[in-house]
């Protein structure tokens, strides 16, 4: 059995080597390096792949937050909603460009922003709401537009580890995540679903002033070379993703595979309890991540197993030494919750039956 390991980007490799060596070749030979042919290319495929009219790639799914915010004008101090148990990013953004982080706490069962927990939160001063759709699964987005029409919000789709997943309204129909709100962001960090060799992200939006400015702001605020209308940042994409994102849906598809024999073999455990699938979404598992009360003795366990695991997430936003200067809402218990519970399994496409096996008979023997 070959040694598990969380994301497995070198089988992934050896797997694409042929196209994907032709590719940083094709790169090398012309030296089209930053926003080239390449780049180009590869945003018009994912533009049509996320059915959107404009999208602007960027330097990292940090920056394309970053670039969304910057975007809206937002007058100094206005408060943004982001959930309390997520990655860094939204919330270090929004406090970087001088806005206020307002937690909501989040669902249990998810791991996304509970929307029941929203409208409590809205001041005359808050201006937008940032759902992350966590671990390859949607929010509730019927919920967040009701509120964000109600209240006049903008919404600002984080969308670095749901590349693919659909959003399924009550009338059956789908839209891609990151295509619903005002504008979606994601990343290419290598190993999110669509990851590259380095960093990147990309910034999309169905509306057209926005699209324009957001392509000005990443690249020093111009439009005509050297004429600079807008303080900008410098925000390039430089990279090979066109070879994967061929193989997106694929990819996705295996992943759902695993995380299928994940649920047919721990399901009879009665210490863990496994992902929560939402009837308004479906899942690309950027992660499978359960949630037990023995979760730290486990992960040892099954590290002296050789197999790893990660905690997603050990800290929740609000307790961060970064953000100690603000106010945050004392309803927040949930999120401090699944910080001590939620434990990741290995997920990626190229995970083996009979590694999945070993997992699952680990785990059971754990609980046996
Ligand atoms: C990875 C990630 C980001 C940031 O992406 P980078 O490319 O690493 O800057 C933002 N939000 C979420 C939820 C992420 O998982």
């Amino acid at each position: 059995m070959r040694a598990i390991e969380m994301v497995d980007l070198k089988i992934q490799y050896q797997n694409l080597k042929p196209e994907i060596n032709f590719a940083i070749e094709k790169v090398l030979l012309k030296s089209d390096f930053i926003n080239g042919f390449e780049v180009h290319y590869f945003a018009e495929n994912l533009r049509n792949f996320l059915q959107v009219p404009y999208l602007v790639p960027c330097a990292n799914g940090t920056d394309a937050l970053q670039l969304a915010l910057m975007v809206l004008d937002l007058p100094p101090k206005s408060e943004i909603i982001i959930p309390s148990f997520s990655y860094i990013a939204a919330a270090e953004v929004v406090a970087f460009l001088g806005f206020i982080p307002v937690f909501a706490d989040v669902e249990t069962d998810t791991f996304n922003i509970d929307c029941s927990k929203i409208e409590a939160l809205i001041t005359e001063k808050t201006k937008a709401i940032i759902p992350v759709h966590l671990f390859g699964q949607a929010c509730d987005m019927l919920k967040i537009i009701k509120i964000a029409q109600k209240y006049n919000l903008f919404i600002i789709e984080d969308n670095a580890q749901s590349l693919g997943a659909e959003f399924v309204f009550p009338d059956a129909m789908r839209k891609k995540l990151g295509t619903i709100g005002h504008i979606g962001t994601t990343s290419f960090f290598p190993s999110k679903n669509l990851g590259c060799y380095g960093d990147g992200g990309a910034v999309f939006t169905h509306d057209e002033v926005l699209a324009q400015k957001l392509k000005m702001l990443a690249n020093h605020g111009q439009k005509i070379k050297y004429k600079h209308e807008l303080v900008g940042i410098n925000s390039r994409l430089d990279t090979i993703l066109n070879v994967k994102l061929k193989y997106l849906e694929k990819f996705n598809n295996k992943r759902a595979e695993h995380a299928a024999f994940y649920f047919q073999n721990l399901q009879s455990i009665s210490g863990i309890t496994l992902p929560f699938l939402a009837k308004n979404s479906t899942h690309v598992f950027h992660q499978f991540t359960l949630k037990t009360e023995r979760r730290d003795e486990l992960a040892a366990f099954l590290k002296t197993k050789n197999i790893p695991t990660m905690v997603y997430y050990p800290f929740a936003l609000h307790l961060q030494p970064a953000f100690e200067k603000y106010n945050f809402s004392k309803d927040l218990a949930e999120s401090e919750k699944l910080c001590q519970s939620v434990l990741s399994l290995p997920m990626h496409p190229d995970l083996e039956k009979d590694q999945l096996g070993y997992i699952c008979d680990s785990i059971k023997a754990f609980f046996c």
